[in-house]
């Protein structure tokens, strides 16, 4: 998608601060972050929306599900739970629509973390 800036940026005509890439996936830091540790999980298709996921896309967001916590690990964020006591830990959310609040129309997962308060 030509004018689609989270297409840029996975094809490097925008630049990023990234945090991963593979050849289905890219994340980065959100440039406006809402807590210490933010960035985006963001598919290289250009799907619009969740809504506009499809059967065929049930791997694709599996992955981005099972990045999520690997990726905060690494930033720092990761959730740990030992001898009954848990600490860290992360938000992860897919905004969809107006109503879902979604800004940046390429399906993105967005994950917060950092000690609170934040
Ligand atoms: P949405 O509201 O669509 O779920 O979230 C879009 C997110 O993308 C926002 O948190 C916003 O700060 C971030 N964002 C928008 N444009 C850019 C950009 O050019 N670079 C980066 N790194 N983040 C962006
Ligand atoms: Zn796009």
């Amino acid at each position: 998608m030509d004018n689609c800036i989270f297409c840029k940026i996975a094809s490097g005509k925008i630049p990023a601060k990234l945090v991963y890439e593979d050849q289905e996936l890219i994340a980065f830091h959100d440039i406006n972050p809402s807590a210490p540790v933010h960035f985006l999980i963001v598919p290289r298709e250009h799907i619009p929306t969740l809504a506009d996921s499809r059967d065929n896309h049930a791997e694709l967001l599996g992955k981005m599900m099972l990045l999520a916590p690997k990726l905060a690990t690494e930033l720092g964020c990761g959730y740990t739970s030992e001898a009954g006591k848990s600490s860290g830990g992360f938000k992860s959310l897919i905004n969809t629509g107006p109503d879902g609040g979604q800004e940046v129309y390429h399906l993105h997962m967005h994950v917060m973390g950092g000690s609170r308060p934040w």
